[in-house]
């Protein structure tokens, strides 16, 4: 009797020594539960309700659209149409300008998806070697010819040719790629991967309600790249864009083969096992949803990579050459869209009788410049920054007014919401180039 009591004790022990263990773990995301997330939720359903249509200042029309996204045709992607499309639409896209990972060194396109669906524009791409590129016509690239050469073939023929990850080494000054990621979520997660339990286990305890907000705790300010794209841009026009990267691949789910097995796929796309089903899937499997999934335990699904940042592009219709031409020229804005949409954020120079002569990722002579302007559709803190240096902040507004002097240099704006009481950047325009008299 006495030992069975022992034991009993040391059981219960046990058992509680997990209970804290588990506490001390989950801690952290069961106060983000009760506390943090729906503080953060009110206040920016506050925001939303701050809502002004601002007037249309810029002629063109602004399109919103995710650039670098993976499908199927990636090794480490298994995304299909009816995953990609639904998404997509929630998260209100015009375009997606798809990267996938190159089969062979011999790359072929148009490839994979490559149409538009459901007036949603997918254009197809490949990442490779630090580039994305977008090819806009049948063509098949070679990626053994030097990069050089390359970026040249892509862009002289008509097609895009973006820096990806730029928090790697690239080769800078190469005088013909046309932008750069001035955010990519992959490059911000990095700092995250080292220990990826917190970040597991919120989404585990947050990832229904809020998983939105469980994916903004990875969200860093990437000064580095933005200075870095600063200082290029003070040589070499760089248009900068947003990644988001969206692989939908950091999943665990399992689905039923043509021959009655069940397959568990894991991280990255991965095969983890195939199996006759057991008690395991007779438990978990459910009857498949109408993506052949039976099993779903997702963290980066496609929506939410598509809705956390976007890439605004003013065109004056949607068409994939319009997209493509229009970013190239800077016409461009990145906005961070779980936050608020963006679309009516505008920044432009006006002439003395107020009307817009540039937009952003236009060149203006200085004595053309009477005002840089920015309207947005909710109140913001804008910061203006010449040549990479703030020159200028106002707080809590929806139209902005630059009253110095404007000199010849690279002006863009970055605009803030205020959540939980700090400055959260939510925009980041490119740049208007003003330039001397006697410049060009
Ligand atoms: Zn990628």
């Amino acid at each position: 009797m006495k030992l069975l009591r022992k034991l009993f004790q040391l059981i219960a022990i046990l058992v509680l020594i997990l209970i804290v263990v588990v506490l001390i773990y989950s801690a952290p995301s069961l106060w983000r539960k009760i506390y943090t997330y729906p503080k953060l939720e009110k206040e920016r359903n506050e925001l939303h309700a701050k809502y002004k249509k601002p007037s249309n200042y810029i002629q063109q029309t602004d399109y919103k659209g995710v650039l670098h996204a993976h499908s199927y045709w990636s090794h480490d992607s298994r995304g299909i149409l009816k995953e990609i499309l639904p998404a997509a639409k929630k998260a209100e896209l015009d375009f997606i300008f798809l990267s996938d990972h190159a089969r062979y060194q011999l790359d072929s396109f148009p490839r994979g998806y490559h149409s538009i669906y459901d007036n949603i524009i997918i254009e197809s791409g490949t990442e490779k070697s630090g580039l994305m590129v977008s090819p806009m016509k049948s063509v098949t690239l070679n990626w053994d010819q030097p990069k050089d050469s390359l970026i040249k073939q892509i862009t002289q023929s008509g097609g895009l040719v973006l820096y990806v990850h730029t928090e790697e080494k690239h080769e800078w000054d190469n005088p013909d790629y046309q932008a750069m990621e001035i955010y990519n979520i992959h490059t911000d997660f990095l700092d995250e991967e080292d220990d990826l339990m917190p970040f597991v286990v919120n989404s585990v305890i947050n990832g229904h309600k809020y998983k939105h907000w469980g994916m903004r705790e990875i969200f860093d300010e990437q000064k580095i790249i933005l200075a870095r794209w600063d200082s290029i841009n003070q040589f070499k026009k760089v248009v900068g864009m947003a990644a988001s990267d969206a692989h939908n691949n950091q999943n665990i789910r399992a689905r039923y083969t043509k021959e009655g097995m069940v397959e568990w796929v894991g991280p990255n796309a991965k095969t983890i096992s195939i199996v006759e089903p057991g008690w395991k899937e007779k438990l978990l499997l459910t009857e498949p949803d109408e993506t052949g999934w039976a099993f779903k335990f997702e963290l980066d699904t496609y929506f939410h990579s598509f809705n956390f940042v976007n890439t605004h592009v003013f065109c004056d219709s949607l068409s994939n050459i319009n997209i493509k031409d229009n970013l190239v020229a800077g016409h461009a804005f990145i906005a961070f869209e779980s936050l608020a949409n963006a679309k009516g954020f505008q920044y432009f120079s006006t002439d003395t009788k107020q009307e817009v002569n540039a937009i952003m990722g236009d060149s203006i002579q200085v004595g053309s410049v009477n005002t840089l302007k920015a309207v947005s559709p909710f109140p913001v803190r804008f910061e203006l920054i010449r040549n990479g240096e703030v020159i200028d902040v106002a707080d809590n507004l929806y139209t902005y007014e630059y009253k110095g002097e404007v000199r010849p240099g690279n002006y863009r704006l970055e605009a803030y919401i205020n959540l939980k009481g700090e400055q959260i950047p939510w925009v980041y325009t490119n740049p208007i180039y003003v330039y001397r008299n006697d410049q060009y």
